[in-house]
C-alpha cells in the first residue's frame, strides 16, 4: 500500500496548511493557494536508437503566477509522478516568493532513465517535450531550468527548439543556459553556493565552530558535489566525511580530498570504491554524527521512521522535499536546526533570475558581481526567516513558509483573489 504520508502533494499541503492557519488566511485564498492553475501532460515520442518508436510521459506544472511568470526545472527520472511535479512546481512558488524574487512557481518533468538513453535519443526527447509544452512557455509566460538529470545541455536544446517553434531567437525562455548562449557565470553553482551560505549563518546563531566540523552529504550531482567544493569557503576548516550517490555512499572520518573524490566519480560513475575509505549506504549517511547534513538528492529521505537518529546539529535542504513534516517536529524537538529547501537551495533560481535580468538587458555580469549579490541576497533572506521562526516560535520550514504565503497571498488579492 502507497503510505500517503509521503505523497509529495499532500506534504506540500501540509506545510501550506500549517503557515496558512498561523497567517488566519480566509478560504478562498487557501482553495486559490492549495491547487495548481495549469497541469499539462504530454506524450513525448522518441525514436530511439533500435529503431523503434518510445512514447515518454512527460509534464509540466503552472502553480501560481500571481508574483509573476511561472519559474521552475525539468527533471528526468524514472520516478517522475504528476503528483511529484506539481508539489514540485509549489514549492518553487514558495522558493521564489521567500527570496522575493518577481516569479510564480512552475516545474515539469519527464518518466524516463536517462542514465540508459543517447545523447541523441535525450535530443530528441527534449526537442519533442519542447514543442509540445511550448503554447504554455515563454520569457514573460513561465520559464524552465535544469532539474535531476538536466543540464545546460538540455536547456540549449530547448531554448534552439522553441526558438524554430516561435521563428524567434528566444534565449529568454529557459535558465541555466551555457555562458556561450546567454548563461550566467556563476549559475552552475548556485544552488550550492546558497546552501553553504545558509550553513554559514546557522552555524553562526547556533554558535557552532567550523573548525573541525563534519559533513555528511546525500548526492554527488550538481548540487551534492558543489556544496563538497565550496565547503572550505564558508565553513573554514571543515571536513568532509561521507558522500553518497544513487549506488551508495561512502565514509571516511578523516575527511575526503574532494578533488579526488571528483576524478573517481567521472571515471567510475559512482563515489564506491574510492580508496580509503568504509562503504556506507545512504540511510547510514543520513545517521552518521555529523555537524552538518545536506540532503542533495531526492525527496522522502528523512521520515518519522528515521528522524529521531539523525544526529546532525545543521540540516540543509540542497534537495527538494527530503524531509517530511513528521520529520520536521521529530527534529525540531530534538535542537536539530533544519533550513529548508525553499531557503537553502533557492541560489540556483536566483541566479537564474539574474540571467534572466542579464538578458533583458544584455548585459553580462562578472562572477564577483553575481556572487556577491547571491550572498547578499541569501543572507538576508535566512536572516528574514530565522527572525521570523524565532518570533512565532516555530521551525523554520514553518518560518519560511509565514514570510511567503503571505507575500503570494497579498499579491493575488491585490490582483482579485485569483478568481
Ligand atoms: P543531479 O542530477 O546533478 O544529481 C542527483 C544526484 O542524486 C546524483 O548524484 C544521483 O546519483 C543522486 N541520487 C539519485 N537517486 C538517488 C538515491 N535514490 N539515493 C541517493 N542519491 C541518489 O541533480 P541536482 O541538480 O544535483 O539535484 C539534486 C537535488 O537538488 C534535487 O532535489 C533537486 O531538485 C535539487 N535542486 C537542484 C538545483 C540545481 O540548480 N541543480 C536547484 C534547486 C534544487
Amino acid at each position: 500500500m502507497v503510505d500517503a504520508s509521503l505523497n509529495p502533494r499532500e506534504i506540500a499541503n501540509r506545510q501550506f496548511d500549517l503557515a496558512a492557519n498561523l497567517l488566519g488566511l480566509d478560504e478562498s485564498t487557501r482553495n486559490v493557494l492549495r491547487h495548481p492553475q495549469t497541469v499539462l501532460k504530454v506524450g513525448v515520442p522518441v525514436r530511439m536508437d533500435n529503431g523503434t518508436v518510445k512514447v515518454f510521459t512527460g509534464f509540466r506544472s503552472q502553480y501560481n503566477n500571481a508574483r509573476g511568470p511561472y519559474k521552475g526545472g525539468i527533471r528526468y527520472h524514472p520516478q517522475v509522478t504528476e503528483d511529484e511535479v506539481i508539489a514540485l512546481s509549489a514549492w518553487m512558488t514558495w522558493k521564489c516568493a521567500v527570496m522575493d524574487l518577481p516569479y510564480g512557481g512552475g516545474k515539469g518533468g519527464i518518466i524516463c532513465d536517462p542514465k540508459t538513453m543517447s545523447p541523441r535519443e535525450l535530443e530528441q526527447l527534449t526537442r519533442n517535450y519542447t514543442q509540445a509544452i511550448a503554447p504554455l512557455v515563454g520569457p514573460e509566460r513561465d520559464i524552465p531550468a535544469p532539474d535531476v538529470y538536466t543540464n545546460s545541455q538540455t536547456m540549449a536544446w530547448f531554448m534552439d527548439e522553441y526558438s524554430r517553434v516561435t521563428g524567434k531567437y528566444s534565449p529568454g525562455v529557459i535558465t541555466g543556459k551555457p555562458i556561450e548562449l546567454g548563461g550566467s557565470l556563476g549559475r552552475d553553482k548556485a544552488t550550492s553556493f546558497g546552501a553553504l551560505v545558509c550553513a554559514r549563518e546557522a552555524f553562526r546563531v547556533k554558535g557552532l565552530r567550523t573548525q573541525g566540523a563534519t559533513i555528511a552529504i546525500q548526492g554527488f550531482g550538481n548540487a551534492g558535489s558543489n556544496c563538497a567544493l565550496l565547503s572550505e569557503r564558508f565553513l573554514p576548516g571543515a571536513k568532509i566525511v561521507a558522500v553518497s550517490d544513487s549506488a551508495g555512499g561512502v565514509y571516511n572520518p578523516d575527511g575526503f580530498d574532494v578533488k579526488k573524490l571528483l576524478e573517481h566519480k567521472d571515471k567510475t560513475g559512482q563515489v564506491k570504491g574510492f580508496p580509503g575509505a568504509k562503504e556506507i549506504t545512504n540511510q547510514e549517511l543520513l545517521e552518521l554524527q555529523v555537524d552538518l547534513l545536506i540532503p542533495a538528492a531526492l525527496e522522502n529521505q528523512i521520515t518519522k521512521d528515521n528522524a529521531a537518529r539523525v544526529k546532525a546539529k545543521v540540516l540543509v535542504e540542497a534537495a527538494n522535499g527530503p524531509t517530511t513534516p513528521d520529520a520536521d517536529d521529530i527534529l525540531f524537538k530534538n535542537g536539530v536546526m533544519l533550513v529548508p529547501d525553499i531557503l537553502a537551495n533557492a541560489g540556483g533560481v536566483t541566479v537564474s533570475y539574474y540571467e534572466w535580468l542579464q538578458g533583458i538587458y544584455e548585459h553580462p555580469w562578472t562572477l564577483e558581481e553575481v556572487n556577491t549579490k547571491l550572498e547578499d541576497r541569501m543572507t538576508k533572506s535566512f536572516t528574514a526567516v530565522h527572525t521570523m521562526g524565532t518570533a512565532k516560535k516555530v521551525h523554520l520550514r514553518t518560518a519560511a513558509y509565514l514570510v511567503a504565503v503571505d507575500r503570494v497571498a497579498r499579491a493575488l488579492k491585490l490582483r482579485g483573489g485569483g478568481a
